[in-house]
């Protein structure tokens, strides 16, 4: 299937456009971007052009920030075309319920892509954890916002999400891995002077059977960077490591760790959208995004020092 893509920025070169071109079911048929390109593929810096001029492109890919992306995807769906959405599906929730209505009444498929889902022992640790109580469940995600982010202004911007743009890989995984409902109930959230996002945010939460749940984003780790999930169940306690490449169970490593949980996630997320694009099919799974909103609308706020690049 032809497919395009639309925001050639980071992600896009180094994930989406490897990916389509591995994959059996893509090809690379246009790009939309206001400065970017793919060599060899035609460019277009205008969505409704490209939507015009390639008719027989069906699905489009969106690896645009989480602000501008409601109105591409908007564009798109309503010229019946198939989209995939980057994570986070939206900027805010009501938009991506909105999408999802578009979506329906087009009857193409809509698909809320969260990578870290995709990560290699997710599976594996959603396996053990089923039927097992849980006790306690620590998140901490710690990264350095300059070696992953160099010059993304949007992030600090209202939308852009801060620290929890990785923060909500950690909630996409946790809310595949753990089957109760939880939802927040405290929240601090650590905004750098003169900026509109945080740069830190802990996270505490309910959960039905009284475990203790909390979550602890960071973007200002110098050294080893800290994408670790731990959880203790009345069998033990699950780790997972490197945002989800690692695995291990009651101090056991698990078979099969890639050491970066990038490898695979791409791949396997264009492998679904084709399957989902063959029936028609709607994937918009909100929850981790619903959490984050939950942060923002109950979090108290504190000013932590001027950030720059
Ligand atoms: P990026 O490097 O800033 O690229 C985004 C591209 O979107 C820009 O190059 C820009 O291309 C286009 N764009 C369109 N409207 C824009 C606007 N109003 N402001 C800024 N850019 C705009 O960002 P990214 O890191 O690729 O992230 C894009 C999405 O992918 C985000 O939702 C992010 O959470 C997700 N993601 C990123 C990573 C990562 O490691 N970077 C990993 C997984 C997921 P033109 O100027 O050419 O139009």
């Amino acid at each position: 299937m032809k497919i395009a893509l639309v925001g050639i920025g980071a992600i896009a070169r180094n994930q989406h456009v490897p990916a389509i071109a591995a994959s059996p079911d893509w090809e690379l048929a246009a790009t939309v971007s206001r400065h970017g390109s793919v060599p060899g593929i035609p460019a277009y810096d205008d969505l409704g052009a490209m939507l015009q001029a390639h008719p027989d492109i069906r699905v489009v890919s969106l690896c645009v920030p989480p602000v501008p992306r409601y109105g591409y995807a908007a564009e798109a769906l309503a010229a019946g075309r198939h989209v995939m959405l980057e994570k986070p599906p939206g900027a805010t929730l009501s938009e991506c319920v909105a999408l999802e209505d578009m979506a329906r009444a087009a009857r193409v498929t809509l698909f809320a892509t969260w990578h870290s889902r995709e990560a290699g022992q997710v599976a594996a640790a959603k396996a053990w954890l089923a039927g097992k109580r849980l006790t306690r469940l620590r998140v901490t995600w710690r990264e350095d916002v300059r070696r992953w982010h160099p010059g993304q202004e949007w992030i600090w911007e209202p939308g852009g999400l801060g620290v929890f743009d990785p923060g909500i890989n950690a909630l996409s995984i946790v809310t595949e891995i753990v089957a109760a409902p939880m939802h927040v109930t405290e929240a601090m959230l650590s905004v750098p002077q003169g900026r509109q996002t945080p740069i830190a945010a802990s996270l505490r939460f309910h959960h039905p059977d009284g475990a203790e749940v909390a979550m602890e984003f960071d973007w200002r780790q110098d050294g080893d960077q800290i994408w670790t999930i731990e959880a203790e169940t009345d069998a033990g306690t699950l780790t997972l490591l490197d945002g989800g490449a690692r695995l291990t169970v009651v101090g056991a490593p698990a078979a099969g760790a890639t050491g970066d949980a990038l490898i695979g996630e791409y791949p396997r997320l264009y492998a679904r959208m084709a399957r989902l694009v063959a029936t028609g099919a709607i994937d918009l799974d909100l929850a981790p995004l619903r959490h984050v909103a939950d942060a923002f609308t109950l979090g108290r706020r504190e000013t932590v020092e001027p950030f720059d690049f």
